[in-house]
């Protein structure tokens, strides 16, 4: 089946494409922490590179989490770039609201000869001499889409797999409402292209693990609501990840479930370090901008889902975010 999606005139995609021709060697890395957009997008893009002919490098400071380790190629991933007598031609961060969130790899990064930035996030900490930049799309997936379109690369089936992967994990599923006609056209036609929406789901979805479990439940009775009912938070401690014996992305998606709540317009989910600060995620329904808000803390994101890291002690964790968000209701 030929699904075709119309073309999307972005400021930033000639250059983009012109930077790619121009270059042998490139380097591509996504944000720490990494979601399945980073992941997929990077590998979805490293692959349609390489049916170019380019020598891509592709890296991901923090790794690649058990649940994408179904994309095609992931053991390509490196933490570090190798060791190379010459800069690489071209560098490109995916996903990356600043540069700063690129983790280790920014070190490879600064030392190419040119750097684009690709991504979707709303923060006005764009990077790069090139910007490839649409808050409006839904996943950074997307607009690598729109890349390889492009440079006229054919999507094989393991590419239509790793950008499947960046759109529905950046969606919910088609859920969220960043969701517009042109997300499920994408979609389509990355599924004509052979991508399995089951095998995305049943990964990222469904294999949890039992201590993951056991820290939602920790999370889950520790569930709060401000008087109104419409902020609600749950945090998860160090003794909580040590008795679970959670790891750090055993806490994925335990946002989503505080979010859930019926009535509740913001959700805050927060994870201690072992420094004894908070990681916080923040969901919020249309009409809030949480981004403004982790902005706050010096993290960032998009208006309805943003993170940032408070200092502890837990309490003043809390009253520090709902005093801002008190503030922008
Ligand atoms: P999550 O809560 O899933 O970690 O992040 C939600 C959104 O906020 C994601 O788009 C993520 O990239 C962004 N985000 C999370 N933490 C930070 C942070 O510390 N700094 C910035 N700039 N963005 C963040
Ligand atoms: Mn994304």
């Amino acid at each position: 089946m030929d699904v075709r999606v119309p073309l999307f005139v972005r400021d930033g995609m000639d250059e983009t494409v012109q930077a790619i021709w121009d270059a042998q060697t490139v380097v591509l890395a996504c944000h720490v922490n990494p979601d399945g957009d980073a992941l997929g997008s990077l590998l979805g893009l490293g692959l349609g590179l390489e049916k170019l002919g380019k020598t891509v490098t592709l890296l991901s400071a923090d790794g690649v989490p058990v649940p994408y380790r179904f994309l095609p190629e992931w053991g390509r991933i490196a933490t570090e770039a190798p060791k190379t007598e010459s800069a690489f031609d071209l560098a490109i961060g995916l996903d990356a609201g600043e540069f700063a969130r690129l983790g280790a790899s920014t070190v490879a990064l600064s030392q190419a000869k040119t750097l684009i930035d690709i991504d979707h996030h709303v923060t006005g900490k764009e990077f790069g001499q090139i910007k490839l930049i649409d808050a409006q799309t839904a996943s950074t997936a997307e607009l690598v889409f729109d890349v390889l379109n492009a440079l006229g690369i054919e999507l094989t089936r393991e590419i239509a797999q790793c950008l499947l992967c960046g759109v529905l994990t950046d969606t919910g599923g088609f859920r969220f409402t960043n969701v517009q006609p042109r997300t499920m056209l994408v979609g389509a036609a990355l599924i004509a292209a052979g991508a399995s929406p089951t095998e995305v789901y049943e990964s990222v979805y469904e294999n949890k693990t039992l201590a993951a479990q056991k820290l939602l439940g920790r999370a889950l009775a520790s569930l709060s609501v401000t008087e109104d009912k419409k902020i609600a938070w749950a945090a998860v401690t160090q003794k909580d990840f040590l008795e679970t014996h959670a790891t750090d992305n055993d806490s994925d998606g335990i946002a989503n479930a505080v979010r859930i709540v019926r009535g509740v317009e913001v959700a805050i989910f927060l994870r201690e370090s072992d420094n004894g600060s908070f990681r916080v995620s923040l969901r919020a329904q249309p009409g809030w901008d949480v981004a403004s808000v982790a902005a706050k803390f010096g993290g960032g994101g998009h208006k309805l889902a943003a993170g940032c890291t408070v200092a502890g002690p837990l309490d003043a964790a809390v009253s520090a975010l709902l005093s801002h968000l008190s503030a922008c209701d």
